[in-house]
Order: C-alpha cells, then sequence, then structure tokens
C-alpha cells in the first residue's frame, strides 16, 4: 500500500467506528459495478452510522478527496465508480428503522426484496420494483429513483419519498422534506436548513422559465436533476428534488417512505405477436384498459427463454417474434380476469396478438415474470466476442411515440452495422436496449460513440430521455447538456448549492468530458504486461480532489507478468472465465427462493460475494494486480470466504464459474504458504477419520466427553459443540473385502463399481451396506475396488492441489480401467461424485478424468435414471414416515435434479415434505470449525428449525455433512434416503429398528 493511500487509512480508522479498507485488493473489489467501467478508488469505508458518514465527509472536505456513495453497486451507468473514498452503505447501515400502516423509515443499506420481506405481514410493499429488487439497497433506491415493471401502478420512487435525511458536503446533517420557502422551516429549524433551502428556491425561482420550457415528454425521466415542480406556493420538496441525484448531492442517510397495500388478487397475461411493431402498437391499445405492468421481450428473449426452461418451450409459440407480459391487479379474481378479458379481446380484435396465456395462481405467474427477470440476465451466458453491452440501455420515450420509434432505433442500429437485445417497459416507454459489441476491437468502442449519438438524436427528438430509470453515471453524463440545452447550466447551480467543493461524485450527471462515455472502460482479460507508473508524489499547491484521486489509481501496484497456475488451464481460459462475470451483483442475494452464495447470505459484505472473487482474479490477468497478489492475506482472506458449495456456478445469470476461480487462488496461496495446521487438518479429514476409526472404542467414547472435546477443539479446531459422527469399528472396505466385493464381478449384465469416500468406510457402512442390498435387489452387480481412497474433496477445497491431484490421478487411473471394463461408477457422497465429475477433470484435464466423469453418478441419480427406464424393482413395502427431505449444495451443482427425493416418493405411505431452507451451513469441513461454527448455525438455521418441526419424524439427505447439521440440536435422525429403500424393500430391518429407537414412531407395515 502506499503512503497516501496509509494516510488516508490511518486517519480514517481513528475517526470512525465503521471499517476503512486501502489494500489492493479491497480496492479492486469495488473498483467495478455492473457497468462496464472500472475506476480504482483510493479506499473504501464502510460506515456503521450518521456520525462515521459526517466524519469522512469531513476528512473528505479537508483533503479533498471525492466521495461516492455505494449500495450493492449493481448500477449499471457506473454512477457509483469513482476514484476518492468510496462509502459502502450496504455493510452496516441497514436496519428497518421503524413501521406503520402507511409508511416505513429506512437506513440507505437495506435491500429492497427485504424490506418487503418484512412489510409482507402487514399486507404492505414499497410499490416500485427495479428488476434487481434482491440485492439493491434504499439509499440507491432514492439516489437513483428507481422504478420497475409496476411503474403504471407504482411511479418511481419519487413518488413515495416524504422526508430523508442527509449529509451534506460541509458535513451537517438535516432532515428535509417538503419545507416552506418563506423561512418558516419545520422539523426543528435550523440556520443550515433555512439558508439551503432560500438558496434553491432562488435558484428555481430565477430559471422558472427553462424549467418550464424543458422539452422531456416521456413519462419517466432519470437524466439530470429533477427540477419541475418542485417549487410549488411557497413550498419547496427538497427530499424529492434530491431523489435521482446519483450521490452528486447529498447523501442520504435515512429516509421516511410511504408504503402501499399488497395487490389482493393478480392475473399475467402473455401475448404473442408476429412483429416486433405489432407489439409496440398494441401498447396504446392496452394502457388505456389499466394494467398495472405492460413489459416488451423481442425474438432473442424468447429464443433464450425457450433454451433455459423446458416450460417455456412449451409455453412460448416457436413464431412469435415478440411477447408483452401484461398484469391486471384488483380486489377481486373476478375483476382480474374480466381485466385481462378485455385486454385480449382487445389486441386479438384488431388482429395485433396471435395468441395468449393468462395465469392466476401465484406460481404460474411467477413463472411468467421468470421471463423477465430471470431470463433477461440469461443474455449474459451468451459466448463468443460480442457481448450484450449496456451503455444506451436506458431510453424512454413518450409511449405514443413508440412504434415510429421502434422503427427509427432499428434504422440506427442498422447504419451502423450492430444488432441488439431489447427488453422494455413497454408501458411507460421505457427500452432496455443492448447492443452486440465486442469490446476488445479497437473499432468498437468508435461504434458506441457514433451509437449513442446517433440513437440519442432520435430519442431527443421525440421528447424521450437517454435515462429513463439508470441514471446518467459515466455512461451518459456527456449527453445530459444535448438533453436539456438551457437548463443544464442551471444544474451546475444546483450542485453549488448544495456541493460548492465538487465532493461528491463529481463528474456524474454534471461534467463536460466528451469521451466519458468510452474512458475508463473495464480492462478486458487480456494477458498483456503491465506499464510502470510514474511513483505519486503530492503536489504543491495542493492538486484538486479529482486529480488527487486520479494519481492514487495510476499508482496502483502493477504486476510482474506471468501468474503460475495451479489448475490444469492456461491464463486465457482463466481470464476467459474472470472476464464473463459482467458485475450484476445477483450473487449478492439473500432471497429464499435462490441458493446464492451461503457465506454472503450470513455476512453480506462485498468480499463474501462470488462477484468480488471473479473481480479479484480479473485483477490478477489484466496485470493491474501484482502476480503474486494470491499469495497474500489479503486474497487468502477473499478467497477463505468460498466454500467450494458450486452454488453461485447454478445460480449466476453469467454461469461464471467462482469456485474453479476460487480453487485457483487457494491453490496459489498453499503453493508459497503450505496449509497452516489447522487447514491441513481438515483438508486430510479423512486422515482424521481413519485414526478415530482404529481408536474406535476409546475415541467414540472421547466423542462424549467435554474435556476431550475442548482438547479437540484448541489441538485440532473442531468446534466441540458440533455432533461429530461416530466411528465404526470395521470399515465398510473391510467388510467389502470379507464379502467378496473387492473382486470384480464376473456376472453379465449391469455392473457398478462403488467408490465408498470416508464417511460410508469409517464412520456408517450401513450406508454402504444398504447401496450394495439396493443395487443387488435391483440385479446390478456391486464391485468395491479395495485400492480407493477418500476421494480428495477436502483437499480440493482446501486449495492443496499437489496432493489432490496425486489423490486423482490415482483414482483416475483404477477407474478409467473399470470403466472400460464396463462398470459404471456410483458414489454414496454428493462431494465425492461431485469430485470425480467435476474436480478431477479441472486437476488433471486428461482423457482418462473425462471418462471417469462420463461414467459417473451419484448413486440416487443412478437409480432415478432407472427407475425412468422403467427397470428399477418397484416391490416397495410401505413405511409410515413423515420424512423432511434436503437436498444438498454438491447434489444440486451435479445438475441431476433431485433424485434422492425422487426415489422416496415410491414409497408407499412414506410423507415426503421437502425442505426448501438452502445451504444447510456445513459446506464440507467448514461448520466443523471452531471460527465457523456459530456462523455455520446461523447459516443453517432454517433447516434446523424445519427438521425440529413436529410434522417431521426424520430427516432425509445424501450429504453426511447436511445430516450433521441436520442433526445438531435435536434427536431426531437423518437418514440416507438409500436406507430408506432398503427398508422399504425390506432389505434391512435393522435401519427400522434404529429409527424406531430414536424417534420411536416409525413404522414399517
Ligand atoms: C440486470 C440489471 C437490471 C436492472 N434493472 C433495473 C430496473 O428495472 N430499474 C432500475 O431502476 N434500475 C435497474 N438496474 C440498475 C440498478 O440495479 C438500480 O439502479 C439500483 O437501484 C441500484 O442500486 P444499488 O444498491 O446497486 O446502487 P449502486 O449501484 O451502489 O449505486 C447507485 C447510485 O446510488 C448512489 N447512492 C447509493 N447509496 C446512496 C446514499 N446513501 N446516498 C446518496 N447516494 C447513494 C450511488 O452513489 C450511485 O450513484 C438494473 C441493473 C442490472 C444489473
Ligand atoms: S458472479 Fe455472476 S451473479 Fe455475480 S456479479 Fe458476476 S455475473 Fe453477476
Ligand atoms: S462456490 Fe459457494 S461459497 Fe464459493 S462463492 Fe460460490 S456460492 Fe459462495
Amino acid at each position: 500500500m502506499d503512503e497516501v493511500r496509509e494516510r488516508i487509512q490511518d486517519d480514517l480508522r481513528g475517526l470512525l467506528e465503521g471499517t476503512v479498507y486501502a489494500d489492493d485488493v479491497t480496492l479492486q473489489l469495488y473498483a467495478t459495478d455492473a457497468s462496464i467501467y472500472q475506476i480504482r478508488p483510493s479506499a473504501v469505508v464502510c460506515p456503521r452510522s450518521v456520525a462515521d458518514v459526517v466524519a469522512v465527509v469531513r476528512y473528505a472536505g479537508e483533503n479533498q478527496i471525492p466521495i461516492h456513495a455505494r449500495g450493492a453497486g449493481t448500477g449499471l451507468a457506473g454512477e457509483s465508480l469513482g476514484p476518492g473514498l468510496v462509502l459502502d452503505f450496504s455493510r452496516f447501515m441497514r436496519r428497518l428503522v421503524s413501521v406503520d400502516d402507511d409508511s416505513v423509515r429506512v437506513q440507505p443499506g437495506l435491500v429492497l426484496e427485504r424490506l418487503n420481506q418484512q412489510l409482507y405481514g402487514r399486507q404492505r410493499c414499497f410499490g416500485p420494483d427495479p428488476a434487481m429488487s434482491h440485492v439493491t439497497t434504499m439509499g440507491s433506491v432514492i439516489a437513483i429513483d428507481a422504478a420497475g415493471s409496476h411503474w403504471l401502478r407504482y411511479g418511481s420512487a419519487r413518488r413515495h419519498i416524504r422526508s430523508l435525511q442527509v449529509v451534506l458536503a460541509d458535513g451537517s446533517v438535516l432532515e428535509v422534506g417538503r419545507e416552506p420557502t418563506d423561512g418558516e422551516i419545520s422539523g426543528g429549524a435550523n440556520a443550515r436548513k433555512r439558508e439551503l433551502v432560500a438558496d434553491l428556491a432562488t435558484v428555481l425561482e430565477r430559471h422558472a422559465e427553462p424549467i418550464k420550457r424543458q422539452r422531456t415528454r416521456s413519462l419517466v425521466n432519470r437524466s439530470g436533476y429533477a427540477l419541475g415542480g418542485m417549487l410549488v406556493d411557497g413550498q419547496l420538496d427538497v427530499a424529492k428534488l434530491l431523489c435521482g441525484s446519483e450521490g452528486t448531492l447529498a447523501l442520504v442517510t435515512e429516509a421516511t417512505l410511504d408504503i402501499q397495500p399488497l395487490p389482493r388478487q393478480r392475473g399475467v397475461a402473455l401475448l404473442f405477436f408476429d412483429r416486433l411493431e405489432a407489439a409496440a402498437r398494441a401498447v396504446s391499445e392496452i394502457v388505456p384498459l389499466g394494467p398495472s405492468a405492460c413489459d416488451l421481450m423481442d425474438r432473442r428473449h424468447l429464443s433464450l427463454a425457450r433454451e433455459h426452461e423446458p416450460r417455456f418451450e412449451k409455453l412460448i409459440p416457436s413464431n412469435a417474434e415478440a411477447v408483452l407480459i401484461v398484469e391486471q391487479q384488483a380486489d377481486t379474481a373476478a375483476e382480474v380476469r374480466e381485466g385481462l378479458r378485455r385486454i385480449i379481446d382487445q389486441t386479438r380484435r384488431r388482429r395485433m396478438a396471435f395468441d395468449a396465456r393468462q395465469a392466476f395462481d401465484r406460481d404460474d405467474i411467477e413463472l411468467f415474470w421468470q421471463l423477465a427477470h430471470r431470463v433477461v440476465p440469461t443474455l449474459y451466458r451468451l459466448r463468443g466476442s460480442s457481448r450484450a453491452v449496456p451503455f444506451v440501455e436506458d431510453i424512454a420515450v413518450p409511449p405514443d411515440a413508440l412504434p415510429g420509434f421502434l422503427t427509427e432505433m432499428q434504422n440506427v442500429l442498422k447504419r451502423h452495422l450492430v444488432t441488439a437485445s431489447l427488453y422494455g417497459h413497454a408501458g411507460h416507454g421505457q427500452l432496455h436496449l443492448r447492443p452486440f459489441l465486442d469490446l476488445a476491437d479497437p473499432a468498437s468502442i468508435d461504434t458506441m460513440r457514433r451509437l449513442a449519438s446517433d440513437l440519442y438524436d432520435a430519442v431527443l427528438a421525440v421528447g424521450g430521455t437517454i435515462s429513463g430509470e439508470h441514471g446518467d453515471g459515466l455512461s451518459r453524463t456527456s449527453f445530459v447538456r444535448r438533453q436539456y440545452g438551457e437548463l443544464y447550466p442551471v444544474f451546475g447551480e444546483i450542485k453549488r448549492v448544495f456541493d460548492p467543493q465538487n465532493l461528491f461524485n463529481p463528474g456524474k450527471v454534471i461534467g463536460d468530458d466528451p469521451d466519458l462515455l468510452t474512458k475508463n472502460l473495464r480492462p478486458l482479460p487480456t494477458v498483456a504486461p503491465p506499464v510502470e507508473p510514474a511513483p505519486l508524489e503530492l503536489a504543491t499547491p495542493q492538486p484538486t480532489a479529482v486529480e488527487l484521486a486520479t494519481e492514487l489509481v495510476a499508482a496502483a501496484p502493477v504486476a510482474p507478468p506471468v501468474v503460475e497456475l495451479q489448475l490444469s488451464w492456461n491464463l486465457e481460459q482463466m481470464a476467459e472465465v474472470a472476464g464473463s462475470c459482467n458485475g450484476c451483483g445477483s450473487c449478492r442475494s439473500q432471497a429464499p427462493d435462490v441458493r446464492m452464495c451461503p457465506i454472503f447470505r450470513y455476512a453480506p459484505a462485498e468480499d463474501a460475494s462470488p462477484r468480488a472473487k471473479a473481480n479479484l482474479m480479473r485483477g490478477v490477468v489484466t496485470c493491474e494486480m501484482a502476480a503474486d497478489t494470491l499469495a497474500t492475506h489479503e486474497a487468502k482472506a477473499v478467497a477463505d470466504l468460498c466454500v467450494h458449495c458450486h452454488q453461485c456456478r447454478l445460480e449466476c445469470p453469467a454461469n461464471v464459474d467462482i469456485p474453479r476461480l476460487m480453487l485457483e487462488a487457494k491453490a496459489s496461496y498453499v503453493a508459497v504458504h503450505g496449509l497452516h495446521f489447522r487447514d491441513w487438518v481438515f483438508a486430510r479429514i479423512d486422515a482424521v477419520s481413519a485414526l478415530g476409526h482404529r481408536l474406535a472404542p476409546l475415541a467414540n467414547r472421547l466423542i462424549g466427553n467435554r474435556q476431550a472435546r475442548w482438547l479437540a477443539e484448541r489441538l485440532l479446531g473442531i468446534a466441540r459443540a458440533r455432533k461429530v459422527p461416530r466411528f465404526a469399528r470395521q470399515t465398510f472396505l473391510d467388510r467389502a473385502r470379507r464379502r467378496g466385493l473387492t473382486r470384480p464381478t464376473r456376472r453379465t449384465g449391469p455392473k457398478v463399481l462403488y467408490f465408498v469416500d470416508t464417511y460410508a468406510n469409517y464412520h456408517d457402512p450401513q450406508l454402504a451396506d444398504a447401496l450394495v442390498a439396493v443395487f443387488e435387489h435391483n440385479t446390478i452387480a456391486v464391485y468395491v475396488h479395495p485400492e480407493q481412497r477418500a476421494s480428495g474433496m477436502s483437499l480440493i477445497a482446501a486449495g492443496a492441489l499437489e496432493q489432490a491431484r496425486a489423490v486423482a490421478a490415482g483414482h483416475v487411473r483404477m477407474l478409467a480401467e473399470a470403466v472400460r471394463q464396463g462398470f459404471s461408477i456410483v458414489a454414496t457422497e454428493p462431494a465425492a461424485a461431485l469430485a470425480l465429475t467435476w474436480e478431477y477433470p479441472a486437476l488433471l484435464n486428461d482423457e482418462d478424468s473425462r471418462l471417469v466423469a462420463d461414467n459417473t453418478s451419484e448413486a440416487c441419480a443412478y437409480l432415478a435414471q432407472l427407475h425412468r427406464s422403467g427397470k428399477l424393482a418397484l416391490d416397495l413395502a410401505p413405511v409410515n414416515a413423515s420424512v423432511g427431505y434436503h437436498l444438498p449444495c454438491h447434489l444440486r451443482a451435479l445438475g441431476v435434479g433431485s433424485p434422492g427425493e425422487s426415489l422416496l416418493r415410491l414409497i408407499p405411505a412414506l410423507r415426503l415434505q421437502r425442505i426448501d431452507k438452502g445451504c444447510s451451513g456445513m459446506a464440507g469441513t467448514f461448520g466443523l470449525r471452531q471460527e465457523n461454527f456459530r456462523n455455520s448455525l446461523r447459516a443453517g438455521i432454517g433447516l434446523i428449525s424445519a427438521v425440529r418441526d413436529r410434522a417431521i419424524q426424520v430427516g432425509a439427505t445424501e450429504c453426511s455433512a447436511c445430516k450433521l447439521q441436520m442433526e445438531q440440536g435435536t434427536t431426531k435422525p437423518t437418514i440416507h434416503p438409500l436406507k430408506l429403500l432398503a427398508l422399504s424393500y425390506g432389505l434391512m430391518p435393522e435401519v427400522a429398528s434404529l429409527l424406531s429407537r430414536r424417534s420411536g414412531e416409525l413404522v414399517v407395515t
């Protein structure tokens, strides 16, 4: 860290209760958002209180350093990026302060969807629904004047603002709302507020005429400052004026907002069109009929939807060129149906829509909206050099101009030889257009400039705006003057009233840099050697805020060009993966209906997000960070926040393989420093299990002894409060030898090689017995290779790749041979199946590892497939039990659905309840560790509570680690689905006695 950054960090740490970072790794994580830009800040501050915010603002003012407020960093125009101090409100200031029937008081970092979850019980919501509601923060919703699909019903955020607590650029704290301009200031009148209101009123009165003459006719407008209608009858609405100002005028530290009743009844229709223009024309027929939303999708989105989700394939006719998603809300179901009927009739009568589908129940409505919310982001999955680039993605035109404008828009695109995807809130004229460009091609940069310019001319010609809801940021600030003409200098005056030193987010909304659109572009992950920067010298006289910060950024450390990779891939491949993260921020989701990162879920800080990991690795491959960064403790701290569960890889709209990137990062650290002792213990948990088995009677007694557990915690780091599994006196491999299973079968017919792994071998041989019994019952011969060891997944997750590679190579040699002899490989432990199918090829990258991967299945998945082909024996006896099933992350990561659950559903009389509470919080050995124990429980509390529920008698899951968590804090057993299947086949009556002893209720008839 250079001297100046270190000084800033030390100074601020002395002033604040919150956290301050100026290390290279953290700055890299905050250098980007969901836009195409990158600017490294000079420090990152996570304030805990208003006092912290005031202290930062005063310090920044004294030292002339700009401040950039930030929420979730999902802005598409680079609004929150800058070279100064980034103030991350999402970390600590995220409380719902108070709530009553029609309003809430919130802190700025509160996530919109979490607010709405808390309002649900009162049948209330905050209506405006930007598409990223699951991560977007309330401070930003206000700062951007966010809106979404339901604008027709709720408008944008501005409509719902009552008052704001703000910190001004001089550090004063004001509560502002609708204020009289005659000096009778409400709410604790003070001189600063009087002065502010008077100055603002003077500017607005002086320029009343140009404000009135403003040409923008679109229903939404997020460009520039909102000055029209703010000063009415001697009242100035300072809060509404601040709304949409992108953190350039003041910092919001609390807000009082109106809330709305939840809609009682909803219905959604999909209207299909054979031409985009027909859909656009239909909008003006539909809107007068009072829908609450009317969104438009083009053909590209429809094809993606069909590929993405089989249900859409059935739903969307193949000849549809465009679709309108129309929602109707009302007090009664009949009104909703009637409303949709009128809309469908109208568009059919006018021969616009050729077909329609309707949804009235919650799941179907959700499915229809998934078209917009889940499919649009999958645009980022498209591979190839050209990507959908957001830079003109926020235009809005008056709805009556929409059909004509779409034609003009297509002409402009054609002129520039560019194709684009289009999604829009057509009901209010908002169009999200993303042209496909290859930003590695210098010609594309020029195309960006010319395309934006021509497109904006077309937009302004019909009275539209360059930004309807995302803001000006870095993409559009240079065009604000063109949109506003004579009004533009008035914005400058407003800025000077609030922020005379230009501290807050300088260069956004107001700025005359004609090249801003194409400056500061996020470097593409090419592997170029860096340029040595000049050493930073603090100039005398003092440089301006922007100059100082830019110098700080230029002084960022540089890398030697060589990065030594630990996985079997090259730098270009790693660059491709890191570069495929577009920064959308979806992986900050804590929403209950997605299984995003379990670590971020309980510790929602940017460094815990999957996005942070991609940003770190992009910094390394673009050589903006030193190649040895990955060997630093800061990088390790970020990498350790990944427990290798693979869930982000599945949920990420762009399918970024974050676990692989983090494997590389951890391995780089281990390659330099080796494993710390405790990391080694957990990486070799199989060795711990082997030792425990050797000492079995004693070890099992020690497990129940408090002093021994305390000692194990002190010496090995195993949490003393964690229920750990007992050790078997005889391993399954020994049993298998005795039973002759370790000799390959000579039988004809289907045969499997059972990959046993640690848990079934050392702790639960009964599970392995169940596998053998069930497979043999289905006339599938089972072979247990005697030389197999643990899969090495714990080594892999710890980054000990040298050892993991040796384990993988040994296994691949053995297993590939078996595959060639006609064996399929099955594993009862999902992590082992994942190691064989996903991790070994990444470690070895050879033909044999791919052969093994292609022929390996998780055991239940194998049987479920057998059932689908009609070959599974169905002589299943009833099992009268209520079973709560949990799908483990590592099984989910295999992409085979929920096979264990499907098998359990075949068992007569068994009442199965799926527990959908996300990750168990165990994440391999993560939850075993003393330092993680509490966090693990926090992450898994939903699952644990569900198992405790009286309605569930026993838990079921395939994963041994999840089983430990499900049994934590309850006496109910959790058992592998295969054991229940064996019980139902009548093959293992001992399972029933085991269960009935522990649950007291299970009955097999
Ligand atoms: C796939 C995708 C879809 C999107 N769809 C929509 C959409 O439908 N509608 C929509 O409106 N937007 C949309 N956006 C843009 C973005 O998600 C929203 O603008 C969102 O409100 C930004 O929230 P954030 O918390 O991520 O803010 P950030 O990006 O962190 O910040 C946004 C702005 O708010 C300012 N700010 C943050 N906190 C404060 C504060 N406390 N005080 C003052 N200023 C502050 C920042 O300085 C910055 O200017 C979309 C983005 C993506 C990636
Ligand atoms: S990892 Fe995926 S979800 Fe997260 S920011 Fe990147 S693209 Fe978005
Ligand atoms: S693999 Fe799991 S723990 Fe790691 S970043 Fe992704 S979701 Fe988080």
